[in-house]
């Protein structure tokens, strides 16, 4: 029996570099689960391969404006000169379905929905460490060694706020990180009578 029909909303937010959105196709790959992206919209221009309205919909900064005007957005920020925001509408439209809402947002962000959103799970991915997370950021190959460091000051930022957060998962390995946190989805079921 289900106490709670409402779906969980999950917040995942970790520096740039640590494969959140690797994490998150494994989680999503996963079986048996009843969670939905929620696209958001940002500014920044499309990367090649990136599908509008499916990686993000993108926008020109006077529409994305005029939806902050409008209070479209559950949260938005701005982060290395592009806006980024999550379409309120619909994700209570697909909470209300009883799905579960996964965020993938930068850590501004995710404090805006802490206060608004009270049951929501947060979750902080970090790396096996600072080093590895160099490494990565470096490997990429596609930044200058100046954008490297750029990243990776932010990323020292922001490991500072990691303990607003619910629950750290260290992305060792993506398998290993998506089933923690999956874990962590149904414990927090429980917990919030959703079972
Ligand atoms: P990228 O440009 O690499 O796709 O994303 C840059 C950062 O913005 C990442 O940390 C990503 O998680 C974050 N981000 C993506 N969508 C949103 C959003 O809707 N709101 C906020 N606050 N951050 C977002």
């Amino acid at each position: 029996m289900k106490l709670n029909d409402r779906g969980l909303l999950i917040v995942i937010s970790g520096p740039s570099g640590v494969g959140k959105g690797t994490v998150r196709k494994a989680l999503f790959d996963m079986k048996n689960h009843n969670l939905e992206y929620s696209v958001s919209v940002t500014t920044r221009a499309p990367r090649v391969g990136e599908v509008d309205g499916k990686d993000y919909y993108f926008v020109n900064r006077a529409a994305f404006e005029e939806m902050i005007r409008q209070d479209r957005f559950l949260e938005y920020a701005e982060f290395v000169g592009s806006y980024y925001g999550t379409p309120k509408d619909k994700v209570e439209e697909m909470l209300d379905k009883g799905k579960e809402v996964v965020l993938e947002i930068e850590v501004d962000g995710a404090l805006q929905v802490r206060e608004r959103m009270k049951d929501a799970v947060f979750i902080f991915l970090v790396p096996p460490s600072k080093k590895a997370l160099y490494e990565r950021l470096s490997r990429r190959g596609t930044d200058t060694p100046e954008i490297v460091n750029k990243r990776f000051q932010k990323a020292e930022s922001e490991f500072k706020l990691a303990y607003k957060y619910d629950y750290i998962v260290v992305n060792d390995d993506v398998n290993n990180a998506a089933d923690r946190i999956m874990a962590i989805i149904r414990a927090e079921h429980a917990r919030t009578q959703r079972t």
